[in-house]
């Protein structure tokens, strides 16, 4: 089964390709098939996988993976949130947007640090699928004072996982895919996966 991938990130590319390599489907960057990212005009995460999705399904013909994710930070009542990617202004500067997140949490207390990864994968068979998959995954840990470790991508040094004792970027990347936002996403869409890739035989 093909499945384009409605994201150019190339964190969430490697990380999703790894994840669904057990699997028979074949995942397509929509970058090879000349597709670029539409805008995110969504107000939350759920709005914005669909707008992804759908784009991807529409251009391809085929079914579309998309995956809207950010980092929630209670001292910024939530953000960076859906803006993760362009919080610093400038779209995938991860170095900047660590900065911004830093700089904005200097004077928050050790005990005050909590956030969250978020993860929604939305899976859409064609563009006009009235009932697209919707899975979503939690992480839950506190924001560092500086950077931690090399692995991951974005907000990953700076996030740490205190039942590991370790930043995001210090965990080997299959421990992550295990226990990440994203890897308990995906967990759920497999399990609902085959009945909805069955509509492909019929539609
Ligand atoms: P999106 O393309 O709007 O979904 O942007 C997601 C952004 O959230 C990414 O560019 C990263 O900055 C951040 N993000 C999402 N997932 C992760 C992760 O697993 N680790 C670190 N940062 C992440």
């Amino acid at each position: 089964m093909k499945i384009v991938l409605a994201s150019n990130n190339s964190g969430k590319i490697r990380e999703l390709t790894a994840m669904l390599a057990p699997y028979d489907i074949e995942l397509i960057p929509q970058a090879s098939l000349g597709i670029e990212d539409i805008a995110e005009t969504g107000l939350t995460f759920i709005e914005n996988a669909l707008i992804k999705a759908r784009h991807a399904a529409e251009k391809s013909g085929l079914p579309a993976l998309a995956d809207d994710s950010g980092l929630s930070v209670s001292a910024l009542h939530g953000a960076p949130g859906i803006y993760s990617a362009r919080y610093a202004g400038e779209q995938g500067n991860s170095s900047r947007n660590i900065d911004k997140v830093l700089s904005e949490l200097s004077n928050v207390a050790d005990d005050k640090r909590q956030a969250e990864f978020h993860c929604v994968l939305a899976l859409m068979t064609h563009d006009k699928d009235p009932v697209p998959l919707i899975c979503e995954g939690k992480w839950t840990g506190t924001i560092l004072r500086e950077r931690r470790g090399m692995e991951g991508f974005g907000y990953d040094p700076i996030f740490y996982v205190a039942e590991e004792k370790k930043s995001a970027a210090e965990l080997p990347a299959e421990l992550k895919n295990r226990i990440s936002h994203r890897g308990q996403a995906l967990q759920k869409l497999l399990q609902l996966l085959p009945d909805k890739l069955n509509e492909c035989s019929y539609s």
